[in-house]
Formats: C-alpha cells, structure tokens, sequence
C-alpha cells in the first residue's frame, strides 16, 4: 500500500484508535465511532469533590511493561506519562471477613510484593504458601507451555493438585475478575494463556497507569487522524469492485479503499454479513464468545472488608449469590489524584445489588476465551494477514494470543500495519 489511500476504522476502542493512529501516518483515516467519545474513556465519569473536579475512569485499567510491551512502548513513543499505581489486595469471606492481605512496594521499574504476619491471617496462609512456592516452581520453568498446550486452565488446577482454597479463594477469584468473567468460564481458557501472565504476575513489574487517565492516551493517539466521526454507527459493509462501501447512521454512503473493524468480534461479524467473500470469517467471528459483566461506582464502605485494616486497593469478595468475580477497587487508595479527598469512593465489579451512594453504573461486555474461540481467532489472523488482496480487516483485544486486554487491541492493530508495510519508529 505505498500510494496515499482512504482507509476507514470502525470502532475506537484500543485497537481501532491504535490502527487508526497507525495509518494515519500514510494514509487519509476517517475513524467512526458510534458513542460521542473516544473507546477507552467513553465510560468514564466527572465528579465534583470539596478539593475540586475529578475524573474516574470506568474501569480503572491497568498494565505493566512486561506483559503489554507494545502498549507501553506507545506510552513512551507518544510521551504519555504514567505513573505507578498501587494494586495492593485484601480477600474477604462473603461475611467481609478478610482471610489474606498483600502490599506491595513500586520502586524504579521493580515492585516488591509481601506479606505482613497476622495471626488472623495464619489458617490461610498455611495452605496457601506450600501451594503458591509450587505454582511458583511451575511457572519460573515454564515447562508448563509443552505440558499444557490444548489444555484449559481447570486441567492445569486438577492435574497439579492444588488445595480448593488456593483454587477457589485466590486464583479463581483473581483470574475471572482480570478476565471479567465467570468462574466457570476461566476454567476453559487454555492454560497457556493464564499460566503466561500468571508467570508475569510474580515477577516483579508493577502496575501502572496513565497519568491523566485514559484521555492523556487517547488524546495522544487522536492527534494525527485526518476525521473523527463521534455518534456514527457504521451499520453496513459492501464490497464494490472500486472499493468498500459503508452505509452509515448519519445517512451517509463513503466509499474507502481499506477497512479496519475495530468493533467487537460479534459486532464485525454482522457488519460484514453482506461480503460473500468473507463469509468463513463470519463464521469464525461468531465462535468468539461474550460475557455481560456489571460495574457500579459509588460510595458505599459496605463493600469493603469489615476490619478497616483491611481495606486495600483492590478488594476481592466471594459470593454466595452467583459464580462471578466481584472485586471492589478503592478509588482513593489506587488513584493518586484521590489520595486526601475526604469522601471514600469505590469501583465494584459484578455488583450484588444498587450501593448507597451509586453514581454510575456501567455494562460492558467481554470476549473471553476457550481452545475453539483460540484456534478461530489463529484462523482469522492467519487468513487476513496471508491475504494480500484484501480490504477488510480485524482488529481487537480478542485477536492476538494473550489474555483479551489493552496488549492485544495494539498488538492486533500493529500486524495489520505491518501488513500494509508502516513502518513504526519504537
Ligand atoms: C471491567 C473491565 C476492566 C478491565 N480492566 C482492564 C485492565 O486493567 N487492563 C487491560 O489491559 N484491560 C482491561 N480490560 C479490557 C480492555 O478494556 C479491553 O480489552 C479493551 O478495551 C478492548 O478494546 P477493543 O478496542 O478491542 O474494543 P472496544 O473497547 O470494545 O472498542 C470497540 C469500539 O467500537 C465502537 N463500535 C462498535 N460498533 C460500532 C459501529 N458499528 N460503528 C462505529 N463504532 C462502533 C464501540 O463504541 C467501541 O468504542 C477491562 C475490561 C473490563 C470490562
């Protein structure tokens, strides 16, 4: 693709806005997105406090240099500040009664995670450290990536003979909330695919985030796309002989040479029903599976561990009621713009029911994975990056190896950039 071309993305999500930053360096973009803001902040909300107005992200996400290291090579190309944040954990009974608590300590690059003795503490951490030091024996020579190849998480837990209260009180818990999930579902991601950031998990890279939130990234990655199209739902694709035609809701008809669909899987799949060409990957698309997942922020203390001593940046709860995650993030202990601000506010995923003091509360859905969603999602890597002649492509976070995060939406979009030979400079 060396002459100048009209290169549509739908979709600004991670993906979408990283492809369309990407080509907008070649190429003339016109990205559509159907919500009045940009993907990643678009849920986000403003609130006013006694020290001034501020803005929480919804969800509050986060990454580390090691298992995102394309996305935090963006940060630094594009000169995105980040900063540490603090991801220190409690876990509670359903009662809100803690059973384990981690700190953790970011310094240059490193974080130290450790353990402070408690006597409450104790029952727990005696089942709990025998089985951590064996997963850690496991994972530092990972030899489970021969071993468990084709198999799902639950067969790497049952054949290593790990303790239920390991499996049902830590891993499970944490896992299905990384990947928003049900705890049934995280048992059929493929192991790789967990034990891979599970092994980054104990290394010691710390979390981080942008400074100024997701609008510092998306303002950086906006800045040299040629036309944004905010509350345009693209809602038809059509393959003509001079190009791809894309019928929109403002009523307009645009013609491109190039389309990158940035939306979610199922949402490509409908939008190129019209492309007889593309039906295999229609139906490869369709076998990426969703899953609905709550967030609520508010201001309710209820939420957290009873025993303020407790009270963490991230809060993980078992339920009684059902088998999703529900973790609750304290606002003021993780963002360092809270810190100080005499109102508590909290982030709380999978929510039992409307907290006091509920502000906002958000839907989202997830891709999440299992071995046939992986080989359709090879597939369609595969055939869109072996296929010259095409003018349609994928991009999203369910389309790259790792777990369904930022790393794969930049991942996704940098392949389709490569393909279509741009360079980038990190
Ligand atoms: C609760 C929660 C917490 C998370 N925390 C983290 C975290 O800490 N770290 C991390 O790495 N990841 C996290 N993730 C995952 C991460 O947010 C997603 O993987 C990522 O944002 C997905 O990006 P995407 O570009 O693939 O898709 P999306 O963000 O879904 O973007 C798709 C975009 O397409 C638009 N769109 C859809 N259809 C059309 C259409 N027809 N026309 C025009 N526009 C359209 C949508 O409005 C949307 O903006 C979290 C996810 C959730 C739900």
């Amino acid at each position: 693709m060396t002459k100048k071309q009209r290169v549509a993305v739908l979709g600004s999500g991670i993906a979408g806005l990283s492809a369309a930053w990407i080509f907008s360096k070649h190429h003339e973009v016109c990205l559509y997105e159907k919500a009045s803001k940009l993907g990643l902040g678009q849920k986000g909300v403003d609130i006013s406090t006694r020290e001034g107005n501020k803005r929480i992200d919804v969800p509050i996400r986060v990454f580390s240099s090691i298992y995102y290291p394309k996305l935090h090579a963006l940060c630094q190309y594009l000169n995105v500040p980040l900063r540490y944040l603090n991801n220190d954990s409690s876990f509670s009974d359903h009662m809100g009664r803690s059973y384990f608590r981690y700190f953790n300590l970011s310094l240059k690059d490193r974080t130290f995670t450790y353990i402070l003795p408690k006597l409450r503490f104790l029952p727990w951490m005696t089942i709990f450290l025998p089985d951590y030091f064996k997963l850690k024996k496991d994972l530092s020579g990972k030899t489970y990536r021969i071993n468990f190849t084709d198999k799902v998480f639950g067969d790497y837990l049952e054949a290593r003979r790990y303790s239920l209260q390991f499996k049902k009180e830590f891993l499970i818990p944490v896992f299905s909330a990384i990947a928003t999930c049900s705890e049934k579902e995280i048992l059929n991601f493929p192991a790789n695919m967990i034990l891979d950031l599970l092994s980054v998990f104990l290394e010691t890279s710390p979390m981080k985030r942008w400074t100024g939130g997701t609008t510092a990234l998306e303002t950086a990655l906006a800045e040299t796309i040629q036309q944004i199209k905010f509350e345009t739902v693209a809602h038809q694709i059509r393959q003509l002989e001079h190009g791809i035609e894309i019928r929109d809701s403002q009523g307009n008809i645009s013609v491109y040479d190039q389309v990158i669909i940035g939306t979610q899987a199922n949402q490509a799949a409908k939008l190129i029903e019209n492309i007889p060409e593309l039906s295999h990957d229609k139906s490869l698309l369709e076998l990426i599976p969703y899953a609905q997942t709550e967030m609520m922020v508010h201001q309710d203390e209820d939420v957290m561990p009873r025993n303020k001593k407790d009270w963490a940046a991230v809060n993980y709860q078992l339920t009684e009621q059902h088998d999703l995650p529900k973790a609750s993030i304290w606002i003021n202990r993780s963002e360092p713009d809270f810190k100080g601000i005499d109102t508590q506010y909290f982030q709380t995923l999978n929510p039992e029911k409307d907290y006091r003091g509920a502000i906002k509360k958000v839907k989202f859905s997830r891709p999440i994975c299992n071995l046939e969603s992986f080989e359709a999602m090879k597939e369609i890597r595969h055939r869109q990056l072996s296929d010259k002649q095409r003018k349609v492509h994928f991009v999203g976070s369910y389309l790259a190896d790792k777990l369904p995060l930022l790393e794969n939406g930049v991942t996704s979009a940098m392949e389709v950039g490569e393909k279509f030979g741009i360079p980038l400079e990190f």
